[in-house]
């Protein structure tokens, strides 16, 4: 019981338009998830067989969460998370069991998607690394997960999307035809798309007229998604600073808060 406090079952109400950039992944997810399921007579008329797992990957913070949510409101889909670490990592036998239980909630709520984040904690303590389930318990983790997955039928609606930012530890296993199969690369935004953010962003802000957006979107080069929201949100920070009585967050602040970003996505992390 204490183990299915990781799983949310909730409507995360978020769409495409909420995510800056990105178009090809959202393509591809429109095509491989969303059209199977909204026209299933033309899609089988044509012979297509529907995706039943998806693995994106990327560095930190560019939206792999957000694309899974956006993904379960835009195709109509129950979303059902679950934190690689938390789940993977529970005392013997108790992994497996919360696993199995994921997809009998997954297939409860079907049509549903289970959003598996950081799915690389299933590999990363199989060498004896922190996890209390330890060593051996992994294997058999994988193969409750395996089982499960071979196990779903498509059709009946439960789709499977994994995210990592470790691609390269995944068990093979798992990206086998008929598993995670279809991989899709979430990088960091280029210009457009953080001008985009930055649109998104400040749309829900209160901001002066002397902020250029177009500016500030080459001033986050290298920032990952996240660390543009996150430089408006300092840029708040130093707006209040300022005075309580302050209208709107000025390029002021904008600077102020570009002179302390660090982002943190390296060369290694892009594709
Ligand atoms: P992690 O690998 O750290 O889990 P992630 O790739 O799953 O990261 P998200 O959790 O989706 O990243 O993004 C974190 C936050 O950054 C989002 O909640 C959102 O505020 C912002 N963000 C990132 N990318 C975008 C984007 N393309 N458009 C709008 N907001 C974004």
């Amino acid at each position: 019981p204490t183990a299915m406090r990781e799983i949310f079952l909730e409507p995360p109400k978020v769409r495409w338009s909420d995510i800056g950039g990105q178009e090809e992944v959202k393509q591809r997810l429109r095509e491989a998830v969303e059209w199977p399921l909204a026209h299933p007579e033309t899609f089988s008329r044509l012979g297509g067989t529907p995706r039943k797992g998806l693995l994106l990957y990327g560095p930190p913070g560019c939206s792999k969460t957000l694309t899974a949510k956006a993904l379960a409101t835009e195709a109509g889909l129950n979303f059902i998370a679950v934190k690689g670490p938390e789940l993977f990592n529970m005392y013997l036998g108790e992994s497996e069991r919360a696993v199995r239980e994921v997809f009998r909630k997954a297939r409860a709520a079907s049509p549903s998607i289970i959003f598996f984040d950081e799915i690389d904690a299933l590999s990363a303590s199989r060498d004896g690394g922190g996890g209390g389930g330890g060593g051996g318990g992994k294997t058999n983790v994988l193969t409750t997960l395996l089982n499960e997955m071979d196990g779903i039928e498509v059709l009946k609606g439960v789709t499977i999307l994994a995210a990592t930012n470790r691609p390269e530890i995944i068990d093979p296993a798992l990206l086998r035809p008929g598993r995670l199969d279809t991989i899709l690369y979430v990088g960091p935004p280029d210009l457009p798309a953080r001008e985009q953010i930055l649109q998104i962003k400040t749309g829900k802000m209160s901001i002066s007229t002397d902020v250029d957006l177009g500016h500030l979107a080459e001033a986050t080069e290298g920032f990952s998604g996240a660390e543009v929201v996150n430089t408006c949100d300092e840029a708040i920070h130093y707006a209040m600073r300022e005075s309580f009585f302050i209208e709107a967050v000025c390029a002021r602040h904008f600077e102020a808060a570009l002179e302390r970003a660090v982002p943190q996505i390296t060369t290694e992390m892009r594709e």
